[in-house]
């Protein structure tokens, strides 16, 4: 069989762990035997971003703008701790957030479901997207502990050299305080990104925060999506039949309770991280949540919701096999390759990425399932529970008979 072409390269970012191990897999079974695979390669693992002073994951941020589309695997965020483990020179910031602040973009959140898969929510019919804003917030903020009773206050001087100033407090003994910032472009851009990405998938749209007590800032956020919503996307929301609505978040927390699913849930940074993480929870794994960050220049990422499996890779580093599932590193992958054939009309890149995908879902409905899951179906759903090689190969060998039958007619 001869192999797809490509045209132009993913970026690929390597990671660490648990993850990286499934990584190599990934690419030598599933996808060298039958993609010239094109890609970018950059390594980042903590020791080679240790290595270059974290260099390269500012490389790999700017090849994904460069490129266009990039794949990501789970890496491990720096602390103290695997500052010791590692013998790092430095506490590295997050690449996830060094990447976020280059491309300025959206995640999207969403689940993989299966029929078999019963969410904890029992009302959950259809999946729910979690629209995260990657920039700003009290990820970019700047924090102050203060030792003695006193005055803060916050300022701004404009390049015009008018400036405001506005008393944050007088504390009376020690204190923290904390200045978080957006910008009105990284809010419009969240904004355009999510009413395009709720048209794209043709779901509603929902917005949250708490403009009732913070009214300038969450009340900016409120106030470019009503605008935009009422200036360019009313009119192709209304023909679809699809709602874009505002509401408080304590109030949209139990709306989400109690919906059938199927929307898109657009919410600021923090809220963002945690409810994407309580709705991944709730849909089943964390194995089975894709993430998808959308810059604003179109450059997209491509990587899975979940970390680096740390757990697993100890006992696959203690020689187990531990049972970790590949789901969503898998699907990280065919969404790149997808978007990668639908922007060179590569057709047949396009149907591989379907294929493949096909391929891991039908594992798992014909029973073969990881720990993860196994525990959370009723038995008669579950034939095998395998470990991750034996399920790589599971899904390897379906494979193998899409393509060879592909290949037939
Ligand atoms: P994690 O890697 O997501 O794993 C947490 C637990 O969830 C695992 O111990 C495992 O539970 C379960 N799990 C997650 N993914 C799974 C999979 N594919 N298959 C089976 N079970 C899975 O989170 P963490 O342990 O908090 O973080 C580990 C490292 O990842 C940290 O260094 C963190 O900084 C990093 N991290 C990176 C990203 C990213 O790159 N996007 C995101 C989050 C965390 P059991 O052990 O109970 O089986
Ligand atoms: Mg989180």
């Amino acid at each position: 069989m001869e192999k797809l072409q490509m045209k132009t390269p993913l970026v690929e970012m390597d990671g660490d762990e648990m993850t990286r191990v499934l990584w190599r897999i990934i690419r030598d079974d599933l996808i060298f035997p039958y993609v010239d695979l094109k890609t970018e390669y950059y390594d980042l693992g903590l020791p080679h971003r240790d290595e270059t002073g974290d260099q390269v994951t500012l490389d790999a941020a700017n090849a994904t703008r460069r490129l266009g589309v990039a794949v990501k695997c789970a890496t491990i965020t720096a602390n103290r701790q695997r500052q010791e483990e590692y013998g790092l020179k430095e506490i590295w910031p997050s690449p996830n957030g060094t990447i976020r602040a280059v491309l300025d973009g959206t995640a999207f959140r969403a689940p993989i479901l299966l029929p078999f898969l019963r969410p904890a929510v029992p009302g959950w019919e259809k999946p729910i997207t979690v629209a995260r804003h990657a920039y700003g917030d009290m990820y970019k903020a700047v924090e102050l502990v203060t030792d003695e009773p006193g005055v803060a206050t916050l300022e701004f001087t404009g390049e015009s050299g008018k400036t405001q100033s506005l008393t944050v407090a007088k504390t009376k003994g020690p204190a923290v305080f904390q200045g978080q910032h957006n910008t009105e472009v990284s809010i419009r851009a969240f904004v355009r990104s999510c009413f395009q990405y709720a048209l794209d998938t043709k779901q509603d749209l929902w917005f949250s925060a708490k403009d009732t007590i913070s009214k300038e800032y969450d009340g900016e956020f409120r106030r470019v999506f009503d605008e935009e919503f009422e200036s360019t996307y009313k009119a192709k929301f209304n023909p679809l039949g699809l709602q874009y609505f505002y509401t408080l978040i304590d109030d949209a927390v139990s709306r989400v309770m109690r919906s059938k699913g199927g929307f898109v849930w657009a919410l600021k940074n923090y809220d963002g991280d945690v409810m994407s993480d309580m709705v991944a929870a709730a849909f089943g794994s964390l194995a089975m949540m894709t993430s998808v960050l959308m810059a604003p220049d179109g450059s997209v990422e491509f990587e899975a919701s979940h970390g680096t499996v740390t757990r697993h890779f100890y006992r696959y580093r203690a020689g187990e096999k531990p049972s970790t599932n590949a789901t969503a590193t898998i699907f990280a992958w065919t969404g790149a390759l997808r978007r990668r054939g639908e922007l060179d009309s590569l057709p047949d890149l396009v149907s591989f990425a379907g294929k493949l995908e096909s391929a891991c879902l039908e594992t798992m409905r014909d029973g073969v399932l990881t720990g993860d899951l196994a525990v959370l179906v009723e038995k008669e759903h579950c034939r095998q529970v395998v470990n991750f090689e034996e399920s790589l190969e599971a899904i390897a060998k379906r494979l193998s008979a899409k393509m060879h039958d592909a290949g037939q007619r």
